[in-house]
């Protein structure tokens, strides 16, 4: 069905949407302009934007597109590192007007909690607004295309972290925790007439092995009414049913008797979800006889199979959670997997207008009133080095351009503007311009842009390390065994240095398997600098670490403790972390050296 089709079919509500975002995309450049203009009329009078634009800018004065050219040539682009002074005075509870006009009260952690350091970025109620707004949207193209009853459930794997306060008061935790804790939470579920299974004291519990137990549980209380499976990031389902493979009796044994394990320890949780229940034995019977039998085929289809009204499976499946997507159509069986909108912490940027299109097709297109975006082109530099050998080296970067100047088939970083208060911020995301959807660029996501490998003259991304990891981890398809998770680290103590990979594999491999794993790897990174390094011996033969099983649980459970969220939680896939070094060298029990270079 093409998108024109899908909104034809579309109700009031979902309609009314629905034109509000052609309208917008139509005239995408012209929205921006605007975008940045009312941005700038709230903000202009705060200390970031004088240092940059003068105390005397009269906005009004200006013709919009007059405002932009000046605003560009007058604001650096920056990263978060040129923010953090400001956002830390704020933390620390200085209410001037710094970044925003309105003093900033609430402070989200973004994804540098990968990197083992949290970042800190503002949070202001435009951020759930237009969590709303694009959850809005999002449903409203997905229902045209896999249509559900109104009153259903979501099966939601979703989970809040810590709150704290910062030194000067202000709530500070990540931006899903602040998002399920809003008043735009609720009116979602209200608006798009799918109320998730669990209640807030179960999303809200500190501890994610009791919320996941509990969204299993009550996800089997109301199976029948379950529409769909959810969660932000693919990984948090994938880790839900690999629980449910361990604890399916036990959850059994509770929807029979109406009870709730010991394993529940938070009273207000065991309170909330005691609240839902009413012993069952009838259909805790169905489940166990389902159960008994998936256990046989190793739990293919398990969702589909418990939850028979589920119409697809909707997270964010595509950049760093592509690994999990083997396990995830296992779980699925037929059910289509449906790609979640494209967004950071910083803000949102792009919703999936196609939802039948799989996860490696899948598009985002750009919402032109949510911030403004510039997109710095990036190109692949072929320089010579001293052997005249051909090394590619990191990108070379263009001119930022804004949204309606992007080239089909050209890579971008994006930088955003925000209503938040930050200004020309490097984001680090690669994305490629994939087409147009009126006037809006489509967006499809490539890979953080920092390199994650590098010893020498070497540059690998996560993007070489993933299809490294895919094409060794296809020999494992002989045996058995499957990778349930990976890292990597160049280790530069050792000489010469070279790269290590993490593997931690689920089933039994022969060692000769994964000596050709390892082998497999070694030959796949294609970046010239690897190539020609390992060629001469100044990058070592990459290694190959197996790990323990429940290694990968280990660091998730280090990075919880630290402040990071189940639910937005994304495996770092290089490290140089020592706490994280430390227990993969505790947990590692065998290790392969690769003899892919002779
Ligand atoms: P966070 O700071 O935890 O909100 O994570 C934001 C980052 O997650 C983005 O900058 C992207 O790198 C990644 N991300 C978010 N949405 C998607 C998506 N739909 N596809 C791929 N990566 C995504």
């Amino acid at each position: 069905m093409i998108i024109e089709e899908a909104a034809a079919a579309a109700t009031v509500e979902d309609q009314e949407i629905i034109s509000w975002f052609e309208g917008v995309a139509e005239n995408a450049g012209l929205v921006q302009t605007q975008t940045l203009r009312r941005i700038i009329e709230l903000n202009h009078g705060t200390e970031y934007l004088q240092k940059w634009l003068g105390g005397d800018l009269r906005v009004q004065d200006l013709e919009p597109g007059a405002l932009e050219s000046l605003f560009i040539s007058s604001v650096p682009l920056a990263c978060h590192a040129d923010h953090e002074p400001y956002i830390q005075r704020i933390a620390d509870g200085d209410t001037s007007p710094i970044l925003t006009q309105e003093p900033v009260t609430t402070l989200s952690l973004s994804s540098g909690t990968t990197d083992g350091r949290p970042k800190y970025v503002p949070f202001t109620r435009f951020s759930s607004q237009s969590t709303l707004q694009i959850f809005r949207l999002g449903a409203a193209y997905r229902s045209k295309v896999f249509p559900i009853r109104a009153g259903g459930r979501i099966l939601e794997f979703i989970y809040s972290s810590k709150q704290f306060k910062t030194k000067g008061g202000l709530a500070a935790g990540t931006a899903t925790t602040h998002y399920f804790a809003s008043e735009e939470f609720k009116t979602k579920q209200k608006s798009t007439k799918c109320f998730t299974c669990s209640p807030y004291e179960v999303i809200a519990g500190a501890d994610y092995k009791q919320s996941t137990y509990c969204h299993l549980l009550l996800g089997l209380a109301f199976c029948d009414q379950v529409e769909f499976a959810t969660s932000t990031f693919a990984y948090s389902i994938v880790q839900a049913f690999a629980s449910f493979e361990e604890l399916w009796e036990e959850l059994c044994g509770d929807l029979r008797g109406g009870t709730l394990s010991p394993r529940i320890t938070s009273p207000e949780m065991r309170r909330a979800v005691m609240d839902c229940l009413s012993p069952n034995p009838s259909l805790a019977s169905k489940v166990e006889k389902k159960c008994r039998e998936l256990e046989g085929s190793d739990w293919g289809s398990l969702i589909p199979k418990l939850w028979p009204n589920a119409k697809y499976i909707y997270s964010i499946m595509t950049g760093s959670m592509q690994p999990y997507l083997k396990k995830l159509r296992h779980y699925a069986g037929y059910l289509p997997l449906v790609c979640a909108d494209y967004g950071s912490t910083e803000s949102w940027i792009g919703v999936n207008l196609e939802p039948y299109d799989p996860p490696e097709r899948v598009t985002f297109t750009v919402i032109p009133t949510f911030s403004y975006f510039e997109f710095i082109p990036l190109y692949t530099r072929n320089k010579q080095d001293n052997s005249n050998l051909v090394v590619t080296d990191d990108f070379v970067e263009g001119e930022p351009l804004p949204l309606s100047q992007v080239k089909v088939g050209q890579q971008y970083e994006i930088a955003l503007t925000t209503f938040t208060g930050l200004y020309r911020y490097r984001l680090g995301d690669v994305v490629e311009v994939a087409g147009f959807y009126k006037g809006a660029p489509k967006l499809t996501f490539i890979c953080r842009r920092k390199l994650i490998l590098t010893v020498n003259i070497d540059k690998s991304t996560e993007r070489d390390l993933q299809i490294a990891v895919e094409k060794g981890s296809g020999l494992l398809s002989q045996t058995r065994a499957e990778v349930v998770d990976f890292t990597s680290h160049a280790d530069l103590a050792a000489h010469p240095g070279h790269y290590v990979i993490y593997w931690e594999i689920k089933g039994e491999a022969a060692d000769g398997v994964l000596e050709a794993c390892c082998r497999e790897m070694d030959a796949a990174f294609a970046d010239h600098g690897y190539v020609v390094s390992r060629k001469t011996g100044s990058i070592g033969p990459l290694e190959l670490r197996i790990l323990e099983s429940g290694t990968f649980r280990k660091i998730l459970e280090y990075y919880i403790g630290n402040g990071a969220t189940m639910s937005q939680f994304k495996t770092p896939r290089c490290t140089t972390n020592q706490v994280l070094l430390k227990i993969l060298d505790r947990c590692t029990v065998k290790s392969f050296r690769s003899t892919a270079y002779g």
